[in-house]
């Protein structure tokens, strides 16, 4: 594979026209990365049938994952070069991966120091709520479908609500609110599931935040035909609850936040299909296995960890995730007819 395919600047070429050598990671739009999602396994424990498949995926082996030394350095690079100001750690499942503490802690150490956040499905987070805490962890998202057991088990194909459950009260008991719950709604229950979902959630004082599907499951099955679209989710939610639009500003937030019965808890409908938030879109992506995407949608990759084990300095490695950073696309064209759905799934980028 040559740099050119990697993504890399070329020794001795010049960077491409207007990219800045320094200062905040941009894009060619104008765009500026401060959101790193990181993906510390593309291992899961749960099969939720939007991602992956009931047999699960073939695993990357361990030597092509990121050693906890080689993350240490590349959020190092992020934090203090690129300007990155928040890290969120996810997978795959990442309380599965045996450096979540050791990585939290290093990123923890970091200054300015960064916001850190974690997206889990919960299962071990009563276990390890409180440690996680202590490295330096701020929140958590837990990703909930549905509080119908029953329904759990055949989204997740896995029969553990109750331990999520149990996730979600360790963590609000740790102190890493605000606690927000995902949940992408399964077309078969998703709009009956979703009141009685909403209704926990105030109930507990968490944040629910309801993602369309996306084409990003290992079987290649989405359409959009199948997806349950913001616009129909918010028509169920109101026949049950008042929602008014939340007069906060929404920034580079994905969720579009309502007020719920005229209290302060509020509910995100996060419309990732359905009316795309690309242009405001302020993330980059660093895979288990060492991989930079500019967005979740990319067919190209910028291969870190062949730099990092070729012995490339701090300027050489910033210099490549700056070109990749570059090189975003405008949005991800999933409504485009010429869309071509990513080879990795959603478990093996990082959501
Ligand atoms: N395993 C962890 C979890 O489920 O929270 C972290 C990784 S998971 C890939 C991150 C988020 O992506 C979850 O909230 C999950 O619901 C969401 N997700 C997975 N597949 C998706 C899809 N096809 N479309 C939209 N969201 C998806
Ligand atoms: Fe695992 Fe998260 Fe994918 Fe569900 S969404 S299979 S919990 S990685």
């Amino acid at each position: 594979m040559t740099l050119t395919n990697l993504g890399l600047p070329m020794p001795g070429r010049p960077p491409a026209p207007g990219m800045p050598a320094d200062g905040p990671l941009l894009d060619s739009y104008g765009r500026i990365a401060t959101d790193l999602r990181v993906s510390l396994t593309d291992r899961c424990n749960l099969r939720c049938t939007y991602c992956m498949p009931a047999e699960g995926l073939q695993w990357l082996p361990d030597s092509q994952l990121l050693s906890a030394d080689e993350l240490a350095r590349l959020l190092r690079i992020a934090v203090t070069r690129l300007g990155i100001t928040s890290v969120r750690f996810t997978g795959g499942e990442p309380l599965v991966s045996p450096h979540l503490a050791q990585t939290i802690a290093a990123a923890a150490a970091l200054r300015p120091r960064p916001e850190i956040a974690v997206t889990t499905n919960g299962l071990g987070l009563a276990r390890h709520a409180a440690k996680l805490k202590q490295a330096g962890l701020n929140r958590v998202n837990v990703s909930l479908d549905t509080v119908n057991a029953e329904h759990f088990a055949q989204i997740t194909r896995r029969d553990r609500l109750d331990d999520v459950l149990a996730g979600l009260a360790a963590a609000a008991e740790a102190g890493l609110g605000p606690i927000k719950v995902n949940a992408v709604l399964d077309p078969r229950t998703g709009l009956d599931d979703v009141v009685p979902l909403l209704s926990f959630c105030l109930e507990h004082g968490y944040q629910l935040r309801i993602i369309e599907q996306m084409p990003l499951d290992a079987g290649h099955e989405w359409t959009r035909a199948k997806t349950i679209e913001a616009d129909t989710v918010l028509s169920t939610l109101r026949r049950h609850f008042d929602l008014q639009p939340d007069p906060g500003p929404r920034g580079s937030a994905p969720a579009q936040l309502w007020r719920v019965d005229g209290g302060e808890a509020t509910v995100g409908v996060i419309a990732s299909v359905s009316e795309s938030f690309c242009g405001a879109c302020d993330r980059t992506r660093l895979t288990a296995d060492g991989q930079i995407r500019s967005c979740l949608f990319s067919t190209t990759e910028t291969d870190l960890r062949a730099l990092l084990r070729g012995g490339a300095d701090d300027d050489a490695l910033e210099a490549a995730w700056r070109t990749a950073m570059w090189a975003k696309p405008a949005g991800h064209g999933i409504n485009d007819p010429s869309f071509i759905q990513p080879a990795r799934p959603m478990s093996a980028i990082g959501g």
